[in-house]
């Protein structure tokens, strides 16, 4: 029952968000960065971030076309208005500095139309980063990497992914994924209740665990999640308001 409740929950947000995830998909798979792969991979091996994730959009080039599709697909979602685009194609923006605030994790612009803006860039940001991750762990092993922060772009993981078998986290800016020893607290490596509770939201498929000691939360699901990253996102971004609220971070 639970199981089906939430199949159809993130089945309906998945369809009702295609125009995006089509425009997101085709950035993500067309888009054109320097990337230095060895060089990546021997810093991985070395312990540290392939790349840094704001160099690697600065190669990217003019993502003033990028932005406006994206922005149209908002419209095409049902995530924007047609006044809320309007507002938008007005003001005079620039979505280099505006996927570069978002990869840098500035806080959020207070006017909703920026707001918008900093979402859509946000979108362009993740295609362009999950674009090098890829290139970058195509064929490569992150088995060496033990940290919990991003083998690729050194940021942290807002998912964890459980099978019988092993854990898995998710960057939240590049998409990698890799494996990790903690079964708890990515951020203090506390793993036992009181310090470690899990919070089950049965009807969206995921729990949040939530540390006591540090203030960390990670959102985690059984199984592979069902959906691209980008809508799973969007289907539990309640869990986020809600831990943040709580005065946790991610
Ligand atoms: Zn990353
Ligand atoms: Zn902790």
């Amino acid at each position: 029952m639970i199981t089906r409740r939430s199949t159809a929950a993130s089945r309906n947000l998945a369809e009702q968000l295609q125009p995006l995830v089509r425009v997101h998909e085709s950035i993500r798979v067309r888009t054109k960065v320097s990337l230095d792969v060895p060089r990546g991979r021997t810093r991985v091996r070395a312990g540290r971030p392939a790349f840094d994730a704001a160099d690697v959009l600065s190669t990217t080039g003019d993502l003033t076309k990028s932005f406006y599709r994206t922005a149209a697909s908002f419209e095409h979602s049902g995530l924007a208005t047609t006044p809320q685009l309007t507002a938008l194609r007005e003001r005079s923006l620039d979505p280099a500095r505006l996927a570069l605030a978002w990869c840098n994790g500035e806080s959020l612009p207070r006017d909703t139309t920026m707001r918008l803006a900093r979402s859509v860039a946000a979108v362009i940001g993740n295609a362009v980063l999950s674009h090098a991750a890829t290139a970058l762990a195509d064929g490569f092993s992150f088995s060496s990497w033990k940290r919990p922060q991003c083998p690729c772009c050194g940021a942290s993981p807002d998912l964890a992914v459980i099978t019988d078998t092993r854990r898995s986290l998710v960057c939240w800016r590049c998409d990698s994924t890799w494996r990790t020893d903690l079964a708890g607290c990515i951020g203090c490596g506390a793993d036992l209740a009181p310090d470690v509770v899990r919070i089950a939201s049965p009807h969206l498929g995921y729990q949040v665990a939530i540390c006591n000691a540090c203030g960390r939360y990670i959102k985690e699901r059984r199984g592979a999640p069902p959906q691209p990253l980008l809508v799973e996102r969007m289907l539990t971004l309640g869990l986020d308001e809600a831990a943040q609220q709580r005065g946790l971070r991610a």
